[in-house]
């Protein structure tokens, strides 16, 4: 094996792993369903907010809170413990007795 040719060799073995790498990059991008990719950013964007918990409430500061400051009519007490518990429950959180 003469100096060009191990060159060359030195060449090839360096640029195969590149060339592997591109292809299986293209490749993929040419796997990729785009449309499917739109549907389901499109679900996403469709699917409703189920803030009826009062957990919900406090993940979504940005939304301004119809009830405002005024926290008590949020929140009911319970006639055997004394606990707030969230307006429309049934049953307290601290003593599991109903709540009217
Ligand atoms: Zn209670």
């Amino acid at each position: 094996m003469g100096p060009v040719a191990a060159l060359l060799f030195t060449v090839v073995l360096s640029l195969v792993p590149t060339v592997l790498f591109l292809g299986l990059w293209y490749g993929l991008l040419a796997l990729r369903d785009d449309d499917l990719v739109e549907q389901a950013r499109a679900m996403e964007a469709r699917r409703p907010t189920y803030s009826s918990s009062p957990g919900a409430r406090k993940q979504s500061p940005t939304r301004p809170d119809a009830s405002g400051p005024s926290e008590s009519d949020a929140t009911v007490v319970c006639p055997r413990c004394g606990s707030r518990n969230a307006a429309g429950v049934t049953y307290c959180w601290h003593c599991l007795g109903e709540i009217d």
